[in-house]
């Protein structure tokens, strides 16, 4: 089969689409024929040999696969061949041809989830989830900001805190990524571009402040972010890219906080609330991931290049 291996950490260079023997599905283990491979930030970083989690080298990134069971190992029971499905973390990687996944790491792909949607699922909507629920605590009726709504955490966000009764605000750094944001159920979108926007923000609160900002760069934002809270507001960390410095004074006289964390923490009893909440979403409709660039799986380096670039708009999926 073919998939993209990495042999040795570094740049763009490194992704390379090589011939390697088609996995097979040992006792417990699923086979998926991919159909799309989502790419994520993070993949980024794990190939450059920066990001927390390393794997073992030689390896294929890609937690991110939507497509159909090939063949199931011994004992397998959830799924069979020919199913639907889209795996949250896999074996031996997503940007291939076929992956080797745990039987608890496939999951159902509603026939209304294309594959390139479906390749867009696990990180982007998963990450948004467990923000919006579990971190966040958010209800019905409360403001939230989605700062960075363009990308794929951004758009699920949205699709997702509307869906749920709250009051949606966004920003993105294009008028493509303006659009879009509207067009996904922001009730106002913001340019983060635009100096001064913050300020547009408190406006449209009537000068209350935002109680949940879901923030993807907060080594830009985290110090304007404990501005633009409410009272008992909440900013929770998901993206960042280096050092920031606050004034935790702006936290303590609203009696607001920042939180934190990494898909890579939950746990597995989340992780089950979340698919079941994913799902269910899917299909119902209130959750459609948007896919903004489908390029052949040979692209992985240039999808790798384009996902840091400014103007996302949606998912960049690879196709095998
Ligand atoms: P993405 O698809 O590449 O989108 C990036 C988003 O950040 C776009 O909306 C982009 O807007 C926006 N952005 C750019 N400059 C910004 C600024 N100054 N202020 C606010 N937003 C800005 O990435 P993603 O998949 O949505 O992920 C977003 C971030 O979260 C990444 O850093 C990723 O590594 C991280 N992440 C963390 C977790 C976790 O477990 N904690 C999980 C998933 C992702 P424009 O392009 O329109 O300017």
């Amino acid at each position: 089969m073919k998939a993209i291996l990495v042999r040795e950490f570094g740049g763009l260079e490194v992704l390379k689409l090589e011939e390697i023997p088609t996995p097979k599905p040992a006792a417990g283990q699923v086979l998926v024929r991919i159909r799309a491979a989502g790419v994520n930030p993070y993949d980024t970083y794990m190939r450059a040999g920066t990001y927390a989690v390393k794997p073992l080298l030689p390896y294929t990134p890609g937690s991110d696969g939507a497509g159909v069971v090939e063949a199931i190992g011994d004992g397998v029971k959830k799924v069979k061949p020919g199913d639907r499905v889209y795996t949250a973390k896999t074996v031996t990687g997503a940007y291939a041809e076929y992956a080797i996944a745990l039987e608890e790491q496939v999951h159902f792909l509603p026939d209304n989830v294309s594959f390139g949607q479906g390749a867009g699922v696990w990180v982007p909507y998963g990450t948004a989830y467990h923000a919006l629920h579990h971190s966040a605590e958010a209800h019905a009726s409360e403001t939230v900001l989605v700062h960075g709504a363009s990308g794929g955490v951004g758009t699920a966000a949205v699709q997702m805190a509307r869906a749920m009764g709250l009051t949606v605000f966004g920003t993105a750094g294009t008028q493509k990524g303006i659009d879009l944001v509207k067009r996904e159920g922001a009730h106002q979108v913001f340019d983060h571009g635009k100096t001064g926007y913050q300020e547009g923000i408190l406006k449209v609160t009537g000068g209350r402040g935002v109680d949940i900002i879901l923030e993807m760069l907060a080594n830009v934002n985290l110090a304007h972010d404990t501005k633009l809270l409410a009272s008992r507001g909440r900013v929770i960390v998901i993206g960042n890219r280096g050092e920031v410095t606050i004034n935790a004074r702006e936290l303590m006289g609203r009696r607001a906080s920042i939180r934190a964390f990494t898909l890579w923490g939950i746990t597995p009893t989340e992780e089950n609330e979340i698919h079941a909440g994913l799902i269910a979403g899917l299909e119902n409709g209130t959750l459609r991931p948007v896919v903004g660039k489908e390029l052949p799986l040979a692209e992985a380096a240039r999808a790798h290049k384009e996902i840091l670039e400014p103007g996302a708009a949606g998912k960049i999926v690879l196709v095998p």
